[in-house]
């Protein structure tokens, strides 16, 4: 038997370790954050394994943005009463990341929350529910709206 990837998110995709999917492709997927800085923080990554943006086939980084894009759009278009998203990445330790697989972050904002995600930040609290996740997915199924 192949031993377990020691990277969390290669066992995501591999499916040895859990998560709360939102969308996925061939080359791309994406899930809910297991500590989330607002209802709906998604993380967006390329399955094949890359730990920093040197190592990230640029193609496939592409493929992984044009997901996040569709990620933030139905985050908006969703149930969830989303007012504007932060796509973020970090790249490095010195830039905050804790996960070495590269993964973008859609996090949902509503208008007056910076209190709020500014204290997550801080104390940041499980939660990833199939519910959110439907709700997103939904979202992304939405065409847009008209004006
Ligand atoms: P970074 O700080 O590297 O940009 O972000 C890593 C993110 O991955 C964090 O927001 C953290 O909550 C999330 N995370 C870490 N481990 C897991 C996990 O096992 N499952 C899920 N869904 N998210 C995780
Ligand atoms: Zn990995």
């Amino acid at each position: 038997m192949p031993a377990e990837p020691e990277c969390i998110f290669c066992r995501i995709v591999d499916g040895s370790a859990p998560s709360t999917q939102v969308y996925e492709d061939d080359d791309v997927l994406a899930f809910l954050d297991i500590r989330p800085l607002s209802r709906g923080h998604t993380l967006i990554i390329p399955k094949v394994h890359a730990s920093g943006l040197s190592e990230l086939d640029p193609a496939i980084g592409g493929k992984v943005f044009q997901v996040a894009q569709q990620v933030a759009l139905g985050q908006r278009r969703s149930d969830l009463g989303v007012d504007g998203v932060n796509l973020m990445l970090a790249d490095g330790r010195a830039a905050m990341q804790t996960v070495f697989h590269v993964h973008i972050h859609a996090v949902p904002r509503r208008n007056g929350d910076k209190l709020n995600v500014a204290s997550r930040l801080l104390l940041r609290r499980g939660g990833s529910s199939p519910e959110t996740a439907a709700l997103i997915r939904e979202g992304i199924g939405r065409p847009a709206a008209d004006g």
